[in-house]
């Protein structure tokens, strides 16, 4: 890693070495269970020590990525040669105001759909299913069945290259198709502003249920698997495309594309990096060459393939 020996020495200048894991293996920080190790891994305990350290990464221009639940990433085996920055130990926040809730990043779906049931707060429901933290669906602008999380944002907190905490309004935010844009490029998702309406917590319950029960998809919940290979065009479904090839059930190593779904790969037990790598290259090139269509990945690769 580039900057690797001046990183060293500013983690041990400010006492930050019990926050800091060099070479950690990064495959059981992903759904799909794949991946390497990462030069250094970082769970900063508190905001001062996250803007101190996000300042200096960003100054020193070191390679660096920002870590959520891993559902929507494919880590090479190689690994990745800089830091990752986990928000996992950092303070949750919660808040329920009366028509809005605030909700930190590094809270993931299961912990905000249990909280928004016990306290009747609806809006969310449509992401019932979908893996994630709250960090990680703002940024890749989760959803499903027509809804997006950015619909429901009215303001986010993040932190930028200098150190410094910003409130960007929702009408300063790009929320387009599985992404997010705003006028910077680096910047880590600190919380969130949700516009929410209040109902029973019985009402909520079975909100989360019905959408539950609506995704198709429901049984690859238990695999191995980072969701959505590529993304759905204006006039097309991904999936329905590489079915068409019939590509429904090929394998590379133990990288499987799903039988139930052809737009999911399943790791079955032992799959390498590049198994799932070149599988997708096959899903892009056989829908090319029968549909001309250029498919567009959702997923994210980290480190070289
Ligand atoms: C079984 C399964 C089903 C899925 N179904 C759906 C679906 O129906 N709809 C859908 O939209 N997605 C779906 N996904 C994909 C995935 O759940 C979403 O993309 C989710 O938003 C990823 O969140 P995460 O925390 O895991 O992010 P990660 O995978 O960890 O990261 C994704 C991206 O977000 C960035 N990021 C994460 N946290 C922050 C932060 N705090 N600040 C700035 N950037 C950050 C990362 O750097 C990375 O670029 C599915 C995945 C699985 C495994």
């Amino acid at each position: 890693m580039k900057n690797s020996k001046i990183f060293k020495k500013f983690i041990e200048k400010n006492n930050l070495k019990n926050i800091i894991c060099e070479n950690q293996e990064l495959k059981n920080y992903t759904t799909i269970k794949i991946g390497g190790q990462a030069k250094f891994f970082i769970t900063p305990k508190s905001i001062q020590q996250l803007k101190l350290i996000y300042k200096f990464i960003c100054k020193n221009l070191i390679l660096h990525k920002i870590l959520g639940n891993g559902s929507n990433l494919l880590i090479s085996d190689n690994g990745f040669d800089g830091i990752i920055i986990s928000l996992k130990n950092l303070k949750q926040k919660f808040i329920i105001k009366k028509k809005s809730l605030e909700i930190s990043a590094n809270i993931d779906a299961k912990k905000m759909q249990k909280n928004c049931e016990e306290n009747g707060i609806s809006g969310l429901e449509f992401l019932s299913g979908i893996p994630g933290t709250i960090g990680g669906m703002v940024r890749m602008n989760a959803g499903a069945f027509g809804y997006s999380i950015g619909d429901k944002i009215s303001e986010i907190d993040i932190l930028t290259e200098k150190g410094e905490i910003e409130i960007i309004k929702s009408e300063n935010i790009n929320f387009d198709y599985r992404r997010m844009k705003i006028a910077k490029n680096n910047f880590i998702i600190l919380n969130t502003k949700i516009s929410i309406t209040k109902k029973s917590p019985k009402e909520v319950q079975k909100l989360y249920e019905k959408y539950f029960n609506k995704r198709v998809s429901k049984h690859l919940l238990d695999i191995k698997t980072f969701g959505s290979v590529f993304k759905n065009g204006k006039n097309y479904f991904a999936g329905e495309l590489i079915e068409k090839c019939g590509l429904k059930g090929y394998k590379i190593g133990d990288a499987e594309i799903s039988n139930f779904h052809a737009n999911f790969i399943v790791n079955n037990d032992k799959a390498a990096s590049n198994n799932v790598f070149e599988l997708i290259q096959k899903m892009k090139q056989e829908v090319k060459k029968k549909f001309s269509v250029n498919l567009q990945p959702e997923v994210k690769f980290w480190g070289k393939f």
